[in-house]
């Protein structure tokens, strides 16, 4: 099926228009930079700039894709979660189109859309698959038995996600927002193993209760204090040694956990997805540690990994191949939709 996909979450309006399995455009529109002197990103700087950056990027989607709107079998729309206001201009959009050409609309759940716009890279999903997701606000692992209609989730942060945390370091670092990039940048020049950083919820006794849930806030907190002292003696900070030596942190962690979520399900299969699977360190280790048992793993190409429209159009064409009843015309967006609601 031909679908259109439209992301407005967050900071990133995003329309894309994919066939099947195949992506033909993806453009995207950001309004990062204003947000950048905040250190995060302002809800009513983020409406505002979906409402102007909308249109065009409608109208620069559907150029690009060679299409129009006519041509599509159905429209997807992240439904949530996000910000509500957000969320709004993108649902309320969506439902323009698809009345004004009488098309299907999809309100979907941005969280699983990560994780189907791997099928845009590397073709459908086995099924079941493990899921790391790791993004902004979320950082989760999941059981996927069939993408279409449901995932379970087998755990989860109890307190920051992983992105959250590179941004937080990147910010005491005196890096810019968002701070994955950079972080994953220096890091490049700087030694894994220079800090021993904690790893969250991996001690014995934590691993009862939390075996697959993470800890990224003591992380966070320790990568501070460690830059404080420094700072107090009047000593240099070594930015790169501390990016590299956090970040191992965090990958460690997410790898531990999902090559064990595998190994405990008997999955061959674990796909990557969200903004913090852009990361060069979380990739490659994962690589490593999976090959070595024959865990396969996917991880969608880095530009597909943050927010964009493409996942979302992705989810649609993969909802719409599956069967999957349309949403009504009066979907309402929910800024709390959780994980193993796929599309409302
Ligand atoms: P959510 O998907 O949970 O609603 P979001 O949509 O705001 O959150 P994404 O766009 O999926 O988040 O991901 C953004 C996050 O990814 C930011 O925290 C950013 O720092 C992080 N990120 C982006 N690139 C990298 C990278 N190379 N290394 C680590 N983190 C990265
Ligand atoms: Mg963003
Ligand atoms: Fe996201």
């Amino acid at each position: 099926p031909l679908v259109l996909g439209i992301e407005t979450s967050c900071d990133e309006t995003g329309v894309g228009v994919v066939r099947g399995h195949t992506l033909l455009a993806d453009a995207l529109a950001s309004s990062v930079d204003e947000h950048a002197r905040f250190g995060g990103v302002v809800p009513e700087v983020a409406s505002r700039a979906h409402l102007e950056a909308i249109v065009p990027t409608m109208e620069r989607a559907l150029k690009e894709a060679g299409v129009t709107l006519a041509d599509v079998d159905a429209i997807a729309v992240t439904a949530g979660p996000g910000l509500a206001g957000a969320l709004l201009v993108g649902v309320a959009a969506a439902k323009g189109y698809a009345l004004a050409a009488e098309k299907p609309i999809y309100g979907v759940n941005h969280l699983a859309a990560h994780v189907a716009v791997d099928t845009l890279e590397h073709g459908p999903l086995p099924e079941p698959a493990i899921a790391l997701l790791v993004s902004g606000g979320h950082s989760s692992l999941l059981e996927v038995d069939d993408l279409a209609t449901g995932v379970t989730p087998l755990g989860a942060t109890i307190d920051d996600a992983a992105g959250e945390a590179f941004d937080k370091v990147a910010r005491l670092l005196g890096m810019p927002f968002p701070g994955g990039p950079p972080i994953d940048r220096a890091a490049r020049e700087g030694d894994p193993g220079a800090i021993p950083f904690p790893r969250g919820l991996t001690a014995p006794k934590d691993l009862a209760a939390h075996r697959f849930d993470f800890s990224f806030s003591g992380l966070k907190t320790a990568v501070a204090r460690w830059v404080e002292a420094r700072e107090r003696l009047g000593e240099p900070v070594p930015v790169a040694d501390v990016a590299a030596s956090f970040q191992e942190a965090v990958c460690d962690v997410l790898v531990t956990k999902a090559v064990d979520a595998c190994r405990d399900r008997g999955i061959e299969t674990l796909v990557i997805g969200g903004g913090v699977a852009a990361n060069s360190r979380l990739r490659a280790l994962a690589e490593e540690r999976c090959a070595r048992r024959g865990i396969t793993v996917r991880a969608p190409r880095p530009k597909l990994c943050t927010d964009n429209g493409a996942m979302v159009a992705a989810l649609g064409a993969h909802l719409v191949a599956r069967g999957v009843a349309p949403s009504r015309l009066d979907l309402p967006a929910d800024s709390a939709m959780p994980l193993t609601i796929v599309s409302v």
